[in-house]
């Protein structure tokens, strides 16, 4: 990481670590207020007089009418994962899904298309699926081992290109690299411009920047790493500042905006994100390795282990590329299929059964019961998904107890 540079006793906040950056944001300045962010738990704002609903309906940013429209907290805590992720501008969300959605409708219309690689958290993989063909907008899939054939794929109504790395919950890593050559391979071809979209819940900004490989819009479930105590829910869209006001727009129209309080719990998060995600890197790691010389796990799918069929690739894209690991989540099949996954998840003392990820304690879930309940055979096989997988959010426990806990647990499977 670059030494912050100082003119005239001033630091740019663009020079500092992504810990500083969560940490202080840009306020790297002497001034009188509290040190922890006000809550503004209002729905909307007095004016002074009607000047001010004068400058608002004239595009003064900076007066406050409405929070469906801005709210200061919110607005700190969007700066602030802005600076995080080096984006020239970024949205918070009720949700990951009210991001995802938003930033999608923002790029497409009636009539345009979208090509995403096809293993995709169930929920973006059912909008996909139920929702945008009633709005004549279409899905193909596009084989992530063959991501060139977008340059030849995308058409004219190609508006979007979409994916997830690591996905969720097969751990496949998505090469970035190769995926935006193609696109601005078929953009030459077509004279048209189509936007990269990349998931990035699962790796965080701490160990995979998609924007240092030319994505143009990351997308992010905030309730995961960012919030990491498993007490919020919110999302991200981060990308250029013209793109984040159309997504503005579908923000205030449909809607998902975030919730000041959940903004002020994600700012208190953010003070500690490197650290957890730091430590969840490393519990990944040691846990992968003791599951992988465990007799009754078939399987360890985790991109920072050599056994890994994309481990090259996750490599080259997260830590030789400034990434600080291979993040917290681990997928393992067990010998005996959902069975066997069910008494894993049963006898867990340590590691807690609930869904979601990311958060400071370890949580398990079966996919087949959780994000890839009700999908057929064959869905569930595109996505390479198996009744004796469960997918593990490391936490920040001790890794010795970690460690106890599953071999305990799986003793009794
Ligand atoms: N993206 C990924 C990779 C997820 O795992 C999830 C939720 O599990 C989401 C998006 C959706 O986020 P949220 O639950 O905050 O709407």
């Amino acid at each position: 990481m670059t030494a912050p540079k100082r003119r005239s006793g001033r630091i740019d906040p663009s020079t500092t670590s992504i810990a500083t950056r969560a940490i202080h944001g840009a306020d790297l300045r002497a001034f009188r207020g509290p040190v922890a962010p006000p809550i503004v738990q209002t729905s909307t704002y007095r004016f002074a007089d009607s000047g001010d609903a004068v400058r608002y309906a004239q595009g003064d940013p900076e007066v406050y009418v409405y929070t469906r429209y801005h709210n200061p907290t919110v607005r700190q805590a969007q700066e602030r994962l802005a600076l995080m992720m080096n984006a020239g501008s970024a949205l918070l969300f009720s949700s990951g899904m009210a991001a995802i959605s938003s930033a999608i409708l923002a790029a497409t219309r009636a009539g345009d298309e979208i090509l995403s690689t096809p293993s995709l958290y169930g929920g973006t993989y059912r909008l996909f699926r139920d929702i945008f063909p009633r709005h004549a907008i279409g899905v193909r899939y596009v084989r992530p081992q063959a991501l060139e054939n977008i340059a030849t794929l995308a058409t004219r109504r190609t508006r979007v290109v979409y994916c997830e790395t690591p996905t969720n919950p097969t751990l496949r890593i998505i090469d970035l690299y190769r995926l935006v050559k193609a696109v601005r391979k078929a953009e030459r071809r077509l004279g048209t411009r189509i936007l990269v979209m990349c998931d990035n819940t699962f790796a965080t900004v701490v160990n995979q920047n998609p924007f240092a490989f030319g994505v143009d819009v990351v997308v992010e479930s905030a309730t995961k790493y960012l919030g990491g105590h498993s007490d919020l829910v919110a999302g991200v869209v981060a990308g250029s500042a013209p793109f984040i006001g159309r997504v503005h727009t579908q923000l205030k129209y449909f809607g998902g905006c975030a919730d000041p309080f959940a903004a002020f719990l994600l700012l208190r998060s953010l003070k500690s994100f490197t650290l957890r995600v730091e430590r969840q890197n490393e519990n990944a790691m040691a846990l992968s390795r003791f599951l992988e010389r465990h007799p009754k796990v078939l399987r360890v799918l985790y991109p920072g282990l050599p056994s890994h069929p994309d481990h090259r690739v996750a490599a080259s894209q997260m830590t030789e590329s400034g990434g600080k690991g291979f993040g917290g989540m681990i997928t393992i099949e067990l010998r005996g299929g959902v069975r066997s996954a069910v008494r894993l998840c049963n006898g867990l003392r340590i590691a807690v059964n609930a869904m979601s990820l990311g958060g400071v304690e370890t949580l398990v879930s079966i996919p087949v019961y959780s994000s890839h309940v009700a999908m057929s055979t064959r869905e569930l096989a595109r996505h390479g998904v198996t009744p004796g997988m469960v997918r593990i959010s490391t936490g920040i426990e001790g890794i010795d107890d970690l460690q106890r806990d599953f071999a305990l647990a799986l003793n009794r499977v």
